[in-house]
């Protein structure tokens, strides 16, 4: 197959077209002819040789759709010819972590896209019906793609996060991919919303999306503060990481929920554990979306309810061209990468 790959770590033009094997799948798995592929801000870390277990070669991208091509002969769920879009780890299924139903934590199964198993910037992936969800008509392809994580990561932290509607939610990075999802959803589920961004400019796209208030600068906690007659916020949706951590933890109030899902500088933060034992703030992490969780993204978006939003779509030869796009953060929506 044709795939969008890289044989070293470093910037985006490592990135470059070349013939691999087909993955091989087992009786219980399928083979899906992948549509179309988000980029991630995690994709730009695993290319910069951040994450220990990427193998080289690496055909990367964990935000996939497609159409079944084959089945195994275990399979009576799918069909080829099923469109679907997957979750980004195929998980065993049986161990303890399964069987509680939290399948993004398994580490039994073949794993994660683009790290353990061979991703969407490929032509072909295997599947199993323990990651795939039947798209209706009315969700075309590319759509698809960015349910799991661009939508997905928003809805299953906002579940982390334990609200009640009419509570405040503070989500930082909220003009990202991930970001600008949140806080549509945060919306539909009653909450007041407070993004915070870096780019000003970006304001009107934040209230169109729901945002109540549009906060930038280094101490939106003050403004933060202000909103919530002093009080602090229910919980914050922390996806920029380092960079905010400090703001977001003092725009708490005593109680609530700092859920941790994106860091886009790896590294540590700073916390003083006085703020935890004093106002029995939660410091929660959050990770990728359940099978069950885009099983109810599909649903909201089916019905109309969240708005996917796709910044650009380019073809998987230009997967540099994409990766300069992200991180340049000009992109207000996902960039996607498309085969053909
Ligand atoms: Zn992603
Ligand atoms: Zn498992």
């Amino acid at each position: 197959m044709k795939a969008g790959l890289f044989t070293r770590f470093g910037g985006p033009e490592v990135l470059h077209q070349a013939e691999v094997p087909t993955p091989s799948y087992l009786a219980d798995q399928m083979l899906v002819r992948t549509h179309a592929c988000g980029v991630c801000g995690h994709d730009l870390l695993n290319r910069q040789g951040h994450f220990p277990g990427t193998r080289l070669p690496c055909v990367m991208g964990h935000e996939i759709s497609g159409v079944v091509e084959e089945v195994g002969p275990l399979i009576q769920q799918f069909a080829p010819g099923d469109r679907v879009a997957l979750t980004q780890r195929i998980s065993c299924g049986t161990c303890p972590t399964c069987r509680a139903g939290r399948d993004n934590l398994c580490r039994n199964g073949p794993g994660f896209y683009g790290e353990d198993i061979s991703g969407g910037y490929g032509q072909f992936v295997i599947a199993s019906p323990r990651n795939a969800v039947r798209l209706p008509d009315s969700i075309d392809l590319s759509t698809g793609a960015i349910l799991s994580c661009a939508v997905g990561t928003g809805f299953h932290a906002l579940g982390r996060a334990r609200l009640q509607p009419g509570d405040t939610v503070l989500i930082t990075a909220a003009t990202g991919g991930v970001g600008i999802h949140t806080v549509e959803l945060a919306k539909l589920m009653g909450y007041r919303v407070l993004a915070i961004t870096s780019s000003e400019h970006k304001s009107e796209l934040l209230k169109n999306a729901g945002a109540d208030h549009v906060l930038s600068g280094s101490d939106f906690h003050k403004s933060a503060r202000d909103i919530t007659e002093g009080r602090g916020v229910d919980a914050v949706i922390e996806i920029a990481g380092a960079p905010t951590f400090a703001a977001s933890l003092r725009s708490l109030s005593a109680g609530a929920r700092l859920v941790m899902v994106g860091n886009v500088q790896p590294g540590n933060v700073q916390l003083n554990p006085a703020i935890p034992i004093l106002r029995e703030v939660e410091i929660v992490g959050s990770g990728h979306a359940l099978v069950a969780d885009l099983q109810r993204v599909i649903d909201l978006v089916a019905r109309g309810q969240i708005k996917p939003r796709i910044a650009h779509s380019l073809p998987i030869e230009q997967a540099a061209e994409a990766h300069s796009l992200l991180a340049q953060g000009s992109a207000a929506g996902r960039v996607v990468l498309t085969h053909h």
